[in-house]
């Protein structure tokens, strides 16, 4: 599961779960960056098959309809250029599977057998020589339960909400803190009560709640606790 590195340190997988908005993203690419791993955010690969679900006006209910739209679809992470770019069958999709819409349609087809085991197979065939940090919200129960370090990032939903609500107007989206809060919510809800894979953490992940903690804060603590299992 895990590889050495140049300094024969052992090359790990790191899991971080948790809610939307709890600061996972900013997290994950800075602890990869000190860590020297790659940064695997499996949010932005379901973001993707929804992207394309509402483009193609595919029903996110129909099973076979998505069994075939995943197994058209090459999703990749590009980073070539010093930022992380998302691209579906060569199309940069970035930007585009950040709507608020998106966010939505999102969690509704992540909750359908085909797109979680179609998904579930590129995230592990991505993680599986070690090296990585994954974001999402099954990495510790699901993708990888053995992974060697597992955290669980959350913080209140008001808070989620309103960072989340900062980032969409940083974007230049005109959206209201009360409904991005409320949208957080649903998706949350969507996220904590589907059958296959919910939102939960794993029993040996280490709970970290964001709120009030500043981000330098919450990643210092993760990499001291993965070098030192990284030497064990
Ligand atoms: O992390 P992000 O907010 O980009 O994830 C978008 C949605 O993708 C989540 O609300 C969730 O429904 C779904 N997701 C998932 N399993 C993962 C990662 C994301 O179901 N491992």
């Amino acid at each position: 599961m895990s590889r050495s590195g140049p300094s024969g340190r052992r090359k790990l997988i790191v899991a971080i779960d948790g809610p939307s908005g709890a600061g996972k993203s900013s997290v994950t690419k800075a602890l990869a960056e000190r860590l020297g791993y790659i940064h695997i955010d499996t949010g932005a690969m379901f973001r993707t098959v929804a992207l394309l679900v509402s483009r193609q006006g595919i029903d996110p209910q129909d099973d076979a309809a998505l069994t075939r739209l995943c197994s058209q679809l090459i999703i990749e992470f590009d980073s070539s250029d010093g930022s992380s770019r998302v691209l579906a069958n060569g199309e940069d999709v970035t930007s585009a599977i950040r709507s608020p819409e998106i966010s939505l349609l999102t969690s509704k087809i992540a909750a359908m057998p085909s797109v979680r085991s179609h998904l579930l197979l590129q995230q592990q065939m991505l993680g599986a020589r070690g090296g990585v940090v994954l974001e999402g919200r099954d990495i510790g129960t699901v993708v990888f339960p053995a992974a060697e370090a597992k955290f669980y990032l959350t913080a209140s939903a008001e808070e989620r909400g309103r960072r989340r609500y900062e980032e969409l107007k940083a974007k230049g989206e005109h959206v209201s803190l009360e409904q991005t809060v409320a949208e957080v919510q649903m998706r949350d809800q969507q996220d904590f009560t589907r059958e296959i894979a919910p939102l939960r953490r794993a029993d040996d992940a280490v709970e970290i709640d964001s709120t009030g903690l500043t981000l330098e804060t919450v990643i210092s603590g993760m990499e001291s606790l993965v070098r030192t299992r990284e030497n064990r």
